[in-house]
């Protein structure tokens, strides 16, 4: 006969056609023919269909629907005692522009399918747990990140109702209006989660690096999200000049922003030789268009920089490392770096505990799971910082993310959702 462990991960795994169904539909529902993918844009069409479809499958379980200032969707499953304050599970559902269509809304379909297994195990929790459909993670759309769950959480600056949504030119405050959300909570500060109302949070997601895939492991308990500083935009001025200016005459600006990112690259190789985690990325590095030419020495120079890690003393660390870098570059080269808005994110660790019982719920359950630090930035971040704990697993993307080819076999997702499921059947035995 099988223990009960066995019998819940069985339900999680009866409901295949369940969850493929339902990531089909949310497929359909926003792919995106010009970009190839799926987009799913903030406060837009494709997140708002998503956030429909889950409701109307949360509605068939008998899940109660609510939504707070921000339009998040919670999904409850209502417990023993309405009072205690709840465990939430989730994820968000939308995407970048031509994206994939497991990142984010892995994590809210995990919650619903592990739910359902649940209940039709017979089990019931003590407290509500809730399927959380969350708003705005993407940065891309109004550059910031974490709008959604940071909004719910009473942590979003008012200062970012007046950011604008890359696209189409309205303000946060205009798509949340629109969306039926209320700004001037946001304004206010209004915590609609906090840590007394909630006992712990739980997040799957893809991963979106091939590191499982390669290492053969179909799922993996998430350690922690990286801390981060960032510089959005980085002017070098230097000097223009003629094509034939000889070396020693040169100040030159596009040859400074090389040497800084090869010097990082070093530094990041010498951490990773020595088993140090950290990550430095130049998204943008460009010339001035207006002004720069094949047989012109480049005299302005700007780019964009990502520099994490995951203990707040090594971002601190990088971060002195780049001062000191840039000082000797600009020396050398007689350039002047001007680093404009710095904006910066500590490490949120996730629970020892939780993250411990996850491994054990793994294991009792018969599947291998390897540890993993999260490389990017999930909502899970936003909850720690607000000083709720939370948990995270990991289903292996051979491919990468934020691109159509983003992949994840539905057998993964059920295995990582079944670690779930049991997971919560660990908190009922608590009762
Ligand atoms: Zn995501």
């Amino acid at each position: 006969m099988m223990n009960p462990a066995q019998q819940l991960k069985q339900h999680v795994l009866s409901l295949h056609a369940q969850a493929t169904t339902l990531f089909d539909d949310l497929r359909a529902g926003s792919v995106d023919a010009t970009h190839r993918g799926v987009t799913r844009d903030t406060y837009g069409r494709g997140e708002q269909f998503g956030h429909q479809l889950v409701e109307q499958y949360a509605l068939k379980l008998g899940l109660e629907i609510k939504h707070d200032h921000m339009r998040n969707t919670y999904m409850v499953w209502p417990g023993l005692d309405r009072e205690a304050p709840a465990i939430v599970i989730g994820s968000h559902l939308d995407s970048v522009l031509g994206g994939g269509n497991y990142d984010g809304a892995a994590g809210v379909m995990a919650g619903l399918i592990a739910v359902q297994a649940m209940q039709q195990a017979g089990l019931k929790l003590n407290c509500d747990v809730v399927v959380m459909g969350i708003r705005a993670e993407e940065s891309i759309w109004f550059q910031v990140s974490y709008v959604g769950s940071r909004g719910a959480l009473g942590t979003l600056p008012a200062s970012a109702l007046q950011l604008r949504r890359i696209d189409t030119g309205l303000t946060l405050e205009q798509h949340l209006r629109e969306a039926g959300g209320d700004p001037d909570a946001v304004a206010t500060g209004v915590a609609y989660l906090n840590k007394t109302n909630v006992k712990a949070f739980l997040e799957l997601h893809i991963e979106q690096a091939p590191s499982l895939a390669l290492t053969g492991y179909a799922l993996a308990i998430g350690t922690g999200v990286p801390g981060h500083f960032r510089f959005p935009r980085v002017k070098i001025t230097g000097e223009y000049g003629h094509v034939g200016l000889g070396r020693r005459f040169r100040h030159d600006a596009a040859l400074a922003a090389a040497d800084l990112s090869v010097a990082f690259d070093a530094l990041w190789q010498q951490w990773e030789s020595s088993g140090r985690l950290m990550a430095c990325t130049f998204g943008e590095f460009h010339t001035n268009p207006a002004r720069h030419g094949m047989t012109i020495v480049p005299g302005e120079f700007q780019f964009s920089l990502d520099v994490r890690a995951y203990d707040d003393a090594d971002v601190a660390e990088l971060e002195q490392s780049l001062l000191t870098i840039v000082a000797q570059i600009e020396k050398k080269r007689g350039v002047n770096f001007d680093f404009g808005v710095r904006a910066s994110a500590k490490v949120a660790k996730a629970d020892a505990t939780i993250t411990q019982q996850l491994r054990d719920c793994a294991t009792h359950l018969g599947m291998d799971a390897c540890d993993l630090p999260s490389p990017a930035s999930h909502d899970s971040a936003a909850f720690c910082a607000a000083g709720v704990p939370f948990g995270f697993i990991f289903i292996r993307n051979p491919n990468g993310s934020h691109h159509p080819d983003e992949e994840m076999s539905i057998d993964d997702f059920l295995q990582g959702t079944a670690v779930m499921a049991q997971w919560l059947a660990t908190q009922a035995d608590k009762l």
